[in-house]
């Protein structure tokens, strides 16, 4: 009896939260093996955000802060968090919400309308900017001409300078975007495999695009995906990507860390000085950042008007920035590489 009574003694105590040392624990912290409570959690979580921006010093007082929000769970944490930081400890930002609206029917329309409560909820100002007035073409327009294979490459392209022009819109000095540690390590993982060394240097990167119009500042945070919280993108195949996960999935099950070591690497990773990085110019053609004579979005948006959607995809010779063919049956090799490109959502 004294046994038993003693066990589950024991089992009561080590679900307590070993922070507080009163509540339940509800949660084991990867990072740290932690039990915790939902409480402490979100004094930690907050608490270490704040750490990170003070040291890096990420904002100055009265900088005008753009959060991509997609009204994905990463992007909703990013704006309540940074929009009580803001309040909780005076950095003195003004908070906007951008949203980039694809014209997915049945994805983007739902999400937004989740965006348009964050901007009730948090006060905070909201443009939304569609693909359709700026580039005079809908996801579902685009996946009607080109199916289901490229479509992510557009997306991605399209998306990353759209965020870029609303950030412009609004006059903000940064532009801030959240994800979670899964998509992270994904990606490290993706350009690796890939060989992508310049976005490997950068995809852990707190900023980037110092040298653009705008920087960026990514926020990623350790969060499990929640399956039922998020809505699958109906344009998603992006298998490579897929298999990406999977394998990241059982790595993790096998050992908990994995995820949070594969960021690690990333963050490590430094480019040899030997290796020759892309030199940046403006694009000719609409003035947007490019190491080409066209940016990859003019690319992708001529061939589309011109009804030849494969230009400006793969990695053949030939075309306006010597780096594409026109409707050119490609090797196996050459499509793979278009059906690796993830999602944009993560607009490194
Ligand atoms: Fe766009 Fe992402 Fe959907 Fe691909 S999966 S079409 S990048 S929203």
């Amino acid at each position: 009896m004294e046994a038993s009574e003693a066990k589950s003694k024991k089992q009561g105590a080590s679900r307590l939260c070993c922070l507080c040392n009163q509540r339940r624990a509800v949660l084991k912290r990867p990072k740290t093996l932690q039990q915790i409570c939902k409480e402490c959690f979100y004094d930690v979580f907050e608490e270490e955000i704040h750490q990170v921006i003070v040291k890096n010093h990420l904002f100055k007082s009265g900088e005008r802060v753009a959060i991509g929000a997609s009204g994905g769970k990463d992007s909703t944490v990013l704006a309540y968090v940074l929009s009580e930081l803001n309040t909780r400890h005076s950095y003195g930002l003004d908070l906007f919400l951008l949203s980039i609206d694809e014209g997915i029917t049945g994805y983007r329309d739902d999400s937004l309308e989740t965006v348009k409560r964050n901007e009730l909820q948090y006060g905070l100002p909201l443009q939304i900017l569609s693909y359709k007035d700026l580039y005079g073409w809908t996801m579902d327009d685009i996946v009607k001409m080109i199916g289901l294979k490229n479509n992510c490459t557009f997306c991605g392209v399209f998306r990353r300078q759209a965020l870029d022009r609303g950030a412009a819109l609004l006059k903000v000095d940064k532009l801030v975007t959240g994800h979670n540690a899964d998509d992270i390590a994904e990606t490290v993982l993706l350009n690796i495999l890939r060989g992508d060394i310049a976005r490997l240097s950068r995809c852990t990167s707190i900023t980037t695009g110092e040298d653009g119009p705008i920087p960026r500042l990514h926020t990623y945070a350790y969060f499990k995906k929640l399956d039922y919280f998020s809505t699958e993108c109906i344009y998603s195949p992006n298998a490579y990507r897929g298999f990406a996960r999977e394998f990241i999935k059982d790595l993790e099950r096998l050992r908990p860390r994995a995820i949070l070591d594969i960021i690690k690497s990333g963050e490590d990773f430094r480019i040899a000085t030997s290796t020759k990085m892309p030199e940046q110019g403006t694009c000719e053609r609409c003035g947007y950042i490019s190491s080409q004579k066209w940016c990859k979005a003019c690319v992708l948006l001529d061939g589309l008007n011109r009804g030849l959607p494969k230009m400006g995809i793969g990695r053949a010779r030939g075309g306006v920035n010597g780096d594409h063919k026109m409707e050119t049956k490609k090797p196996a090799s050459a499509t793979k590489s278009i059906e690796s490109k993830k999602c944009g959502s993560l607009d490194f």
